[in-house]
């Protein structure tokens, strides 16, 4: 797991502007040997009798009209805890740095998410430009900050999810989604009648209003969720504005887990087609407060919840300006924060280093 890390992934992930812009003749010819009957035969075994909640969302003409009521929201934003109130439909940016176009910087398949996402073929990530988390030690930080990324409409965007799918992929996988949420779910209910049905993952910082999440009741079946920080000084300091990150993501959790529950493969095909899965990365010093993370799991959530903890941290963009995180963690640092989930009860833990 995460042999192949996001900003190892996004240099290599050249498919997107071939994908969609350039027409269908060069989309056919970028997934061409994923089309071979070969693959096709392999993927149809892999492939669950999982019917995703967006499809009878479609259905039913809810997820349209949500996608509809979200969109409009956009005209004094408030999608995401900043609460800018920018009218993006007028063409504004916000703090996320988002108007109301979409902007993608890549999509594929991705082999360094989680192996229960990833499978055979990989999960179908797409990657959003903007976000309104601005950590300063962002690893993707030319895509979330600087605006690496092109524009897109919501037609474009249900072509991807279809191509991904086409690919083998195994989920649509939908990373720092926030402040595009209303194009996604218009994107979903145009891909539907196309014969979209693979899972939605929605992977998330973490930072999402319950109010906001409650659209997506019923539609997002994997929620794959940072919990970044416990400490609100850090939460401030290294997310700049988001000094409410731990309780508005302790409420996102309750509501994720409301949702979808507990997150466990299905045991013939070991992939993920339902519920929470939880990230924390390992910071150096503690900064974040790890222990407290871990101990909020264990005694507000299942004990059995998919909590992955992660080690990769890397100083990046503007980390070198904070002596305390210019530098990787340490294995003590990383067993300590193991030893405190251990000991609160988890039992769910996905571990790297050791
Ligand atoms: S999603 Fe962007 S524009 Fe909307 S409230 Fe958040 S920061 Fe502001």
């Amino acid at each position: 797991m995460y042999k192949h890390n996001r900003r190892h992934f996004l240099r290599t992930a050249a498919v997107l502007p071939a994908m969609t812009l350039a027409g269908q003749p060069l989309i056919k010819g970028v997934f061409a040997n994923m089309e071979h009957p070969e693959n096709l035969n392999a993927m149809n075994k892999t492939r669950s009798s999982h019917t995703p909640g967006y499809v009878q969302m479609h259905h039913s003409g809810e997820l349209k009209a949500r996608g509809e009521i979200l969109y409009e929201r956009m005209r004094h934003c408030d999608l995401c805890p900043r609460d800018c109130e920018t009218d993006r439909l007028s063409g504004l940016r916000g703090d996320c740095s988002a108007h109301a176009d979409l902007e993608i910087s890549s999509a594929s398949a991705h082999f360094g998410e989680e192996s229960e996402l990833v499978g055979r073929f990989g999960s179908g990530t797409i990657f959003f430009t903007n976000c309104s988390m601005l950590c300063v030690f962002c690893i993707n930080y030319e895509v979330s900050q600087l605006g690496h990324g092109r524009q897109y409409n919501i037609r474009q965007l249900a072509d991807m999810m279809l191509l991904l799918q086409r690919r083998g992929c195994h989920n649509i996988n939908i990373v720092t989604p926030s402040h595009y949420i209303p194009h996604i779910l218009l994107a979903l209910d145009r891909a539907v009648p196309d014969g979209l049905r693979i899972p939605l993952v929605y992977n998330t910082s973490g930072w999402e209003k319950t109010e906001v999440l409650e659209f997506l009741d019923g539609i997002v079946d994997v929620y794959l969720a940072d919990f970044k920080y416990a400490d609100a000084d850090a939460a401030d300091k290294y997310s700049p504005g988001a000094r409410c990150y731990p309780e508005v993501a302790q409420k996102a959790m309750l509501e994720m887990n409301r949702q979808v529950g507990v997150a466990h493969p299905d045991e013939d095909s070991g992939l993920m087609y339902r519920g929470l899965m939880i990230r924390h990365l390992v910071m150096p010093g503690n900064v974040i407060r790890s222990d407290r993370v871990m101990r909020w799991i264990a005694n507000n959530l299942p004990k059995d919840t998919y909590v992955n903890i992660m080690s990769q941290y890397t100083p990046m963009f503007k980390a070198h300006d904070y002596p305390e995180i210019a530098r990787r963690i340490t294995r003590s640092e990383y067993n300590n924060v193991v030893s405190v989930a251990r000991s609160a009860g988890l039992t769910n833990l996905r571990l790297q280093m050791r």
